[in-house]
């Protein structure tokens, strides 16, 4: 059986809804834009969203927004995806990097205090795979110290925390539409914040810094002359892929099920097992399951996570790495020390993720479960007296 780590869910209604954008002969951002921003805003039920052309980019926005930039320091995550400092670095600004929790691997509220400079601007916490950050404390902490607090939401479509939507907890949420995300628009993003004033800034920085009436200077009654506000991005979404956007946003709740049953069923293989070490959620979460977290016990097995995705590899399962902490790369290497990371590495070296989507069917559920049981069971250490009644 052949598993692959994401399948793209993608329908002849996606396809039709995009089609019928491109004959109605407006491309780029206009009208369809607008109406996502207004749907996905009430999907989150906030006033306001943007429309952007990535995640990276949204984060980029919000810091712009708060002007920050060269002396500044952000402190973000060591475990994430790189896009979530290279946004920091587009600003001139400092990315400082705190460790994070070996129970859910969101930012570790209490490193996060440890790092605060009187530089310290912001905050960035990732809702790891669709799980809240600790918002609570990181809330405090920013109201404390004023400090912006932005909630890298790339994970967290649709998602909540004790009834309130993701995104719409701190200073700035920002949402990636990337192909293997929750929803897609191919590629995409979106910001949200309760800021209004920010929010208008943004709409004119992401697209060249021109005024709000200026994205459609080309069509008829469009004004030809338009201002410039500040020097700003090609960060504009279009509409074709805000129509993808649309339809998809129409599955969400549906695809969210699936991704929940899929959790839920590995759950049932797993959760027995002294070899695996579950992923801890808290009861008032509704998690987005973008991703599966699968954590080895790696004391009691004779493989590394490595050679474990190997093996699922053999058996024709595809599983993927959420993330390689950035002390590992070599363009951070030289200012990070591994040493100041224990929870960062013990979740390096044992969470690999499965794969979780809506077009998986049971079948392939199961398969992928016994795997996954099987090659634990066959590395196990052989230990006398110990654990020797192992499932
Ligand atoms: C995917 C991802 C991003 C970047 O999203 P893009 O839309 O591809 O720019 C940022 N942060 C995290 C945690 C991600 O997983």
């Amino acid at each position: 059986m052949e598993i692959p780590f994401h399948k793209i869910d993608i329908t002849e209604e996606d396809i039709s809804a995009v089609a019928e954008t491109m004959r109605g002969g407006w491309l780029t951002m206009g009208p369809k834009t607008f109406e996502f921003e207004r749907t996905f805003a009430s999907f989150l039920e906030c006033d306001d969203a943007v429309a952007v052309s990535s995640c990276t980019a949204a984060l980029h926005l919000a810091l712009a927004a708060e002007d920050i930039g060269p002396g500044d320091e952000v402190i973000i995550p060591v475990t994430t995806f790189v896009a979530t400092s290279e946004a920091v670095l587009y600003t001139g600004a400092k990315p400082v990097f705190a460790d994070v929790l070996t129970s859910d691997h969101t930012i570790d509220p209490e490193h996060v205090k440890q790092l605060i400079t009187p530089k310290t601007r912001a905050i960035i916490a990732v809702h790891y795979s669709g799980n809240p950050a600790r918002m609570e404390e990181l809330l405090q902490v920013a109201r404390e110290h004023s400090l912006i607090l932005i909630e890298d939401a790339a994970h967290a479509f649709p998602a909540s925390y004790n009834g309130r939507t993701l995104g719409t907890i701190g200073d700035y949420g920002c949402f990636s539409f990337y192909a293997t995300k929750t929803i897609t628009t191919g590629e995409g993003g979106m910001i949200v914040s309760p800021y209004t004033e920010k929010l208008e800034r943004i709409r004119s920085l992401r697209l060249h810094g021109i005024s709000k009436s200026a994205w459609n200077r080309y069509a008829k009654g469009g004004k030809a002359r338009y201002d410039v506000y500040e020097n700003g991005y090609k960060y504009n979404m279009t509409d074709t892929a805000a129509a993808l956007g649309l339809s998809q946003l129409k599955r969400c709740g549906s695809s969210l099920q699936k991704r929940r049953k899929i959790a839920e069923h590995y759950e049932s293989f797993f959760s027995k097992s002294s070899l695996l070490i579950p992923y801890e959620i808290c009861s008032e979460n509704m998690s987005a399951h973008h991703l599966y977290p699968l954590r080895l016990n790696i004391e009691l097995l004779d493989l590394d996570i490595d050679i474990f995705a190997d093996k699922l590899m053999e058996r024709g399962i595809a599983t993927s790495l959420h993330f390689i902490p950035f002390y590992e790369f070599t363009y951070y290497q030289t200012s990070l020390k591994k040493e100041d990371y224990p929870g960062a590495q013990w979740i390096y070296e044992r969470c690999i993720s499965l794969p979780i989507y809506p077009a998986m069917n049971s079948e392939q559920i199961s398969y992928t479960a016994d795997a996954v049981m099987d090659i634990c069971n066959k590395y196990k250490k052989t230990m006398p007296g110990r654990l020797t009644n192992e499932k």
